[in-house]
């Protein structure tokens, strides 16, 4: 049976050391302030922004609200975070996604200051990922390398393999990995033999979008298997991208759903906004 990761204990363990650097910084003076922006209505978007702020509440970090109506132009919100970016008590920038389809999300991404983009979307942000350079790092595949670190999971010279290949998780995830000196496969919906593939990886991070795709003949024996899907099963209940059952009868180690990177995502950007303000 494989060993449970954790995210919920190690998210907490990185949000409590954020809490007390933001306590040292506020007792010189410094506070240390986050811009949340949310447009419109979508019901999801609305329980990541509250769950963002509670987690600023927690750590001590600043939250400002900016709550847009569905139809706010795109000219308005580039307006707003033009102010944001010039103001100096704004640390951090954080522009919910999605965003109504009249607002181009390129053009309010590339708006962002690349030193307040702490989901670090922003072009400038992403080069420094890919060439090495110091950077914000997208939330989700951040919190994921903490998660293997702190499980004691070695990823050096390990064969990794990501499933997914989009800009806020697959791509930054295998950057990350190179960085750890991983040897880094990335797979997606054109992969030849995805299950045979998989069966090479000494760590596994899946994020497809599709509920308990991954089952147990895509799994080698002891491998770390990181799941980043939130979905739904058939009766409606939250789940990952991998089959837990049986995959984790043969993994060395696993993340659940919930309670594994889902959590790791708020800590990462906590620990970003605190970085913005330091540095
Ligand atoms: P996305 O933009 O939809 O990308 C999905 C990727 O999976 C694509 O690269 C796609 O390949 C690949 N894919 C789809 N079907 C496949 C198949 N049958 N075989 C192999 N590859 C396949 O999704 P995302 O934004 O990366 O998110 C992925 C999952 O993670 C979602 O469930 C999302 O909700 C979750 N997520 C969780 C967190 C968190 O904090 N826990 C954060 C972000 C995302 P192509 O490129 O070829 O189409």
């Amino acid at each position: 049976m494989a060993k449970i990761i954790d995210g919920k204990k190690i998210s907490s363990d990185i949000k409590d050391d954020v809490k007390e650097a933001v306590k040292a910084l506020q007792e010189k003076g410094q506070t240390v302030t986050l811009a949340v922006v949310l447009v419109g209505d979508n019901p999801a978007s609305k329980v990541y922004v509250r769950n963002k702020k509670t987690a600023c509440e927690y750590t001590g970090i600043r939250s400002l609200s900016f709550e847009l109506p569905e139809e706010t132009t795109e000219e308005e919100l580039l307006r707003l975070i033009d102010d944001l970016n010039k103001r100096a008590d704004v640390d951090g920038i954080l522009v919910q996604l999605p965003l109504p389809e009249q607002i181009n999300e390129d053009k309010v991404i590339e708006a962002i200051a690349p030193d307040k983009d702490v989901d670090g979307f922003h072009p400038m942000n992403v080069g420094a990922l890919s060439i090495g350079k110091k950077g914000f790092v997208p939330c989700t595949p951040a919190g994921i390398i903490q998660l293997l670190k702190r499980s004691g999971i070695d990823m050096d010279g390990k064969h990794a393999v990501v499933i997914g290949r989009s800009n806020i998780v697959g791509k930054p995830m295998a950057l990350l990995l190179l960085r750890e000196n991983a040897t880094v496969t990335i797979a997606h919906s054109h992969t030849k033999d995805l299950p045979a593939l998989c069966k090479t990886a000494d760590i596994l991070i899946v994020a497809i979008g599709r509920a308990k795709f991954v089952t147990a003949e895509y799994v080698k024996e002891g491998a770390a298997v990181i799941d980043v899907g939130m979905d739904r099963d058939e009766n409606g209940k939250l789940c990952g991208d991998v089959d837990f059952d049986a995959v984790s009868e043969i993994a060395g180690a696993i993340t659940p759903v919930p309670g594994g990177v889902g959590p790791m995502t708020i800590a990462m950007l906590m620990k970003n906004c605190l970085a913005a303000a330091v540095e």
